[in-house]
C-alpha cells in the first residue's frame, strides 16, 4: 500500500507526456532479468528469431548480450561442419561466443574446426572432450573415437573414450552418430585423416566373454560389453572416416 502511495505521489508531479512515455519504455513493463529469460527461450528456438530481437531496440540488444542466451542458442541446426561456410565471416564470431558461453553444439563445431582445419589436435580435443561433458551427443562419439584412436593415449583417455562411448550406447544414438560424422568426413577435408591411428585399443576388461570374437557378423544387440562394442566402432568409424 505503501509502494502504491508513493507511485502515486511520484506521479503527481508528472506531465501526461512523462507518463504515457514511461508506460510505453519497455524497461519498466518487465525487470531486466524477465527480458534475459526471454532472449535465452527465443535463442534456444531460433537464431534467425535471436538476431531480430538483438536488432530491435537497445534493450532487447542488450538482454540478448549475454552467456545465458549464448549458452542455450539453437546451434545444433547449424551443420557440423559450418566454419567451412562461415569462415571469416560474422557468423563464425557468433559460433566462437556461443562456444566461450560453454553452449555444447557450439564448442563441438569449434573443437572440430580447430581440430580438422587449423591442425590443433590437443586444443580441439580437449574442446570437443568438454562439449560431450556436457552432454553433446554428437560430441560424446567423436571423442570416444578420438580418444580410443590417439596414438600416444594415456590410460585415463582410454578410460574416457570408453565413457563418452558408454553414453552414446546408452542413448542409442551410435548409428545416428556415425551417420551424421560420415557426412562430415565426406565434406571438402576429406584428405585430413582424424588421427594416426597407430594403436587402436581393445577390450581391457578381464571379465569379458566377447573379447576379440566382435566382427561384421557379428550380432551386436547381444553383446554387453561396452569395451568391445567401442573397439569394433572405433574399426567402423576408421572405415568411414577414410573411404578406400
Ligand atoms: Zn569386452
Amino acid at each position: 500500500m505503501k509502494s502504491l502511495q508513493m507511485v502515486g505521489s511520484f506521479q503527481k508531479g508528472k506531465t501526461k507526456l512523462d507518463v504515457s512515455i514511461q508506460h510505453e519504455c519497455l524497461p519498466n513493463l518487465l525487470p531486466l532479468e524477465i527480458w534475459l529469460s526471454i532472449a535465452t527461450m527465443v535463442a534456444s528456438n531460433s537464431i534467425k528469431d535471436l538476431f531480430n530481437m538483438q536488432a530491435s531496440c537497445r534493450l532487447f540488444a542488450s538482454a540478448c548480450n549475454s552467456d545465458t542466451v549464448y549458452k542455450h542458442a539453437l546451434v545444433s541446426v547449424l551443420p557440423i561442419a559450418c566454419f567451412l561456410d562461415y569462415f571469416g565471416r560474422p557468423a563464425m564470431t557468433f559460433l566462437r561466443r556461443c562456444a566461450k558461453a560453454r553452449n555444447p553444439a557450439a564448442m563441438l563445431r569449434v573443437g572440430m574446426s580447430h581440430l580438422f582445419w587449423c591442425g590443433h589436435r590437443r586444443s580441439g580435443i580437449q574442446t570437443l572432450t568438454e562439449a560431450a561433458e556436457l552432454g553433446d551427443m554428437e560430441a560424446c562419439y567423436i571423442s570416444a573415437m578420438l580418444l580410443l584412436l590417439l596414438g600416444d593415449k594415456t590410460d585415463d583417455e582410454i578410460r574416457r573414450g570408453f565413457k563418452f562411448f558408454g553414453v552414446v550406447c546408452e542413448f542409442g544414438a551410435v548409428e545416428r552418430c556415425r551417420e551424421v560424422l560420415m557426412q562430415v568426413f565426406a565434406g571438402p577435408w576429406s584428405d585430413i585423416p582424424p588421427v594416426d591411428p597407430e594403436e587402436p585399443v581393445s577390450c581391457r576388461s578381464g571379465s569379458c566373454r566377447t573379447r576379440g570374437t566382435i566382427d561384421d557378423a557379428s550380432d551386436l544387440s547381444s553383446v554387453s560389453c561396452v569395451q568391445c562394442l567401442a573397439e569394433y566402432e572405433v574399426r567402423k568409424f576408421l572405415g568411414t572416416s577414410k573411404p578406400q
